[in-house]
């Protein structure tokens, strides 16, 4: 027996579906519908959806099958998902691969198998969309390419199923006296009870670890007090509203961007590595050093900003909200008192530490 594969993406795969939260047993009707035409389409016993999670393989849909989860290494799927084709067993029994394999030496025995990979809108093989039968048989080019074409109406769920859960949907989801409360509405980003709202609702609910790794940036323009004492208030404002926009266009649809202080933002960035994380807010510093800011009264502001930046991941067990904002804060503190324009990045979380700039306010 050949045992599947690990694919070579395996973490950043396993990262995407952590992100996607379909890894459960949740019932998805929109999937159930496509396993069960799959059935109907190939005149076949069973039609299932699967995920391939770690060392085991989820029946997300499943049309006339009863198992609910299996071993990964032992499966046909953790095969498909390294093609990019269907993969198709016509007779198993006849297979060096699959001949001893305990899914086709048993009493209801796969004896055909079709997968086609089914992706997250990243590219990442989550799982497959499958046929199989307890008899052998042929798939001809007809078929493939019906299999192909339901898998692609999968991946459509999947991005979907998505956006169902962004940013952007909440927001819409939100009576209009809600939604007021939670923008800013001088910058149009969250403010203070969204970002609080958004990370209860989407993803790191207080006392749980986090899903995926999150890079936590907080933002503070530098001597910002000058800019108003010199071009007054409104051009103060204007400029805020400047650096919201370079936030907005530089960072990714789904990282969280929240005004929270006058010339003071937060930015949760999900699913970035430690390493990056730094380097994305350096690359924040670096555009709004080398971007002056046209103003209305037509001068070129040239300003600068300090970040303070932390990390955390799921690995790290449960982490209270506090003590990462107030280590970013403090790493903004050292930013600031070591000369500003410039990134601190520090990932060793302390409860109970010294007060930082948040508190100040
Ligand atoms: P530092 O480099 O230490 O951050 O110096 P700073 O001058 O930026 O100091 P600080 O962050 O404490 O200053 C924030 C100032 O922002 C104080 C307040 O007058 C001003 N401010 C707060 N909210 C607004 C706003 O909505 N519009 C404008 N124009 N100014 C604001
Ligand atoms: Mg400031
Ligand atoms: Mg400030």
């Amino acid at each position: 027996m050949k045992l599947a594969p690990i694919p070579h993406n395996e973490i950043e795969r396993q990262s995407a579906i952590t992100r996607m939260r379909i890894a459960t047993f949740d019932a998805e009707p929109e999937l159930d519908r496509i396993t069960a035409l799959a059935r109907r389409v190939f005149d076949v016993k069973s039609a299932t959806i699967t995920v391939l999670d770690h060392d085991r393989q989820i029946f997300k849909s499943r049309a006339n099958f009863n198992m609910t989860e299996s071993r990964r290494d032992i499966s046909f799927c953790g095969h498909a998902i390294t093609q990019t084709e269907p993969f198709v067993i016509n007779d198993a029994r006849n297979d060096d691969r699959f001949c001893d394999n305990p899914l086709v030496v048993c009493n209801e025995p796969i004896i055909f198998y079709a997968g086609m990979p089914v992706y997250h809108h990243e590219g990442h093989p989550i799982g497959t969309l499958c046929i199989f039968d307890n008899k052998p048989r042929e798939m001809s080019q007809r078929d493939i390419d019906n299999l192909k074409d339901l898998a692609y109406l999968v991946d459509m769920i999947l991005l979907l199923r998505f956006a169902q859960f962004s940013q952007k949907r909440l927001l819409q989801n939100l009576d209009d006296a809600v939604r007021q409360s939670m923008i800013d509405p001088m910058t149009g980003l969250w403010n203070r009870r969204g970002l609080d709202e958004i990370l209860n609702r989407e993803l790191a609910p207080e006392g749980a670890p986090v899903p995926e790794p999150l890079g936590v940036l907080i933002c503070d323009i530098d001597h910002f007090k000058h800019v108003n004492d010199t071009h007054g208030h409104l051009i103060g404002d204007e400029v805020i509203i400047n650096v919201a926009e370079t936030l907005k266009t530089r960072l990714r649809e789904n990282d969280i961007i929240a005004r929270v202080g006058g010339e003071e933002f937060i930015c949760i960035i999900p699913g970035i590595s430690r390493e990056m994380t730094p380097k994305i807010a350096q690359k924040i510093c670096d555009i709004i050093r080398n971007s002056p800011i046209e103003t209305s009264e037509g001068t070129n502001l040239r300003l600068t900003i300090s970040i303070g930046a932390t990390w955390i991941s799921p690995d790290m067990g449960t982490v209270n909200r506090k003590p990462v904002f107030e280590t970013a804060d403090n790493a903004l503190y050292t930013a600031k008192y070591s000369g500003r324009d410039r990134v601190v990045f520090n990932t060793d979380i302390v409860e109970n530490r010294p007060e930082g700039l948040l508190e100040q306010q």
